[in-house]
């Protein structure tokens, strides 16, 4: 058996890319691949597998002496618990390449693009093969998720073809009204613990001497996010010391007006982000145009700890 795994506190793309490159395993070769998750699935992700009818993932406690094959990631800090003590045979990726190493050559496949499922779907059609019309649903959720629905700087020409052919064989007629519809789902936070809201969407890094997290919330709605805003800063500085991280970032990202607000707590979190986005207004960290974490944050705060 071998599974097919994204990162920690999976995201639509890590669980659908999962699906669905297990799926083109198995269209290949017969084989035994199996689409695993290392984490619970967040509200976004749960919707798009209950409206394209797709199961959810095996939760992996432990990859100890198990065959993977990593989707959406390449840092152990992200991987599931024991990585390290697994056999890595594949990567897909579309993140840096990080600090996974392994005892063998294996196939890693990592592309400057918006999206693993955009890769998974490079793999499909290489091979003159095409997804049922459920995982086709899930991989052009991911590729809008990730991308927010094109809207990211992370996003390709090719990453909007693939949509888009996905979107067709899935039946998803309108593109930009299934994602509105899919974002709404997603960021429906009501009844959530701040803690929740934090690791919704969280990542961990390491620049220097110094870990830090980064969370991010998207919205559509104006109003939630300015709520957020206040009771996540006192959350995350009461909170600060059980995190286990040197400094703590979270995101609000309105979708709609493409730009974000940064929370911050910890000793010099402050400082960091102010030199990083030296864009910001003083009194709130308010990036303008800034969306993505992968490219937009977590770049500058990496090196300003270095
Ligand atoms: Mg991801
Ligand atoms: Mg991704
Ligand atoms: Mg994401």
């Amino acid at each position: 058996m071998t599974y097919v795994i994204g990162h920690k506190n999976p995201d639509t793309d890590s669980i659908c890319s999962a699906i669905g490159y297990a799926a083109f395993k198995n269209a290949m070769n017969a084989g035994s691949a199996q689409a695993a998750r290392a984490g619970e699935l967040n509200p976004e992700t749960t919707f798009v597998l209950e409206h394209f009818g797709l199961p959810v993932p095996e939760y992996l406690e432990s990859a100890a002496d198990k065959d993977l094959i990593l989707v959406d990631h390449n840092e152990v800090a992200q991987a599931v618990d024991d990585v390290n003590d697994a056999r890595i045979l594949e990567i897909l990726d579309h993140h840096k390449i990080g600090d996974i190493q392994t005892a063998e050559p294996i196939y890693f496949r990592a592309m400057p693009i918006g999206c693993t499922a955009t890769i998974v779907y490079l793999c499909f059609k290489e091979n003159d093969l095409t997804p049922d019309a459920a995982t086709a649903g899930g991989l052009c959720s991911a590729i809008l998720s990730d991308t927010l629905a094109f809207r990211s700087p992370t996003c390709t020409p090719l990453d909007q073809e693939a949509a888009e052919a996905l979107a067709k064989i899935a039946g998803i007629e309108d593109i930009q009204a299934y994602a509105k519809q899919m974002f709404k789902a997603g960021s429906e936070l009501a009844g959530k613990s701040p803690k929740e809201i934090l690791y919704m969407d969280f990542k961990k890094f390491t620049a220097g001497s110094t870990t830090y997290g980064v969370g991010q919330v998207t919205s559509m709605d104006e109003d939630e996010l300015a709520e957020l805003s206040k009771t996540m800063t006192s959350y995350m500085n009461e909170s600060f010391s059980e995190h286990g991280v040197d400094m703590l970032f979270l995101l609000l990202t309105n979708i709609l007006e493409e730009s974000s607000e940064l929370v911050v707590a910890g000793e010099g979190a402050e400082e960091t982000a102010k030199k990083a986005f030296t864009s910001a207004e003083a009194d709130r960290l308010y990036l303008k145009g800034v969306v993505s974490r992968k490219k937009q944050v977590v770049p500058p705060l990496t090196e300003v700890l270095s």
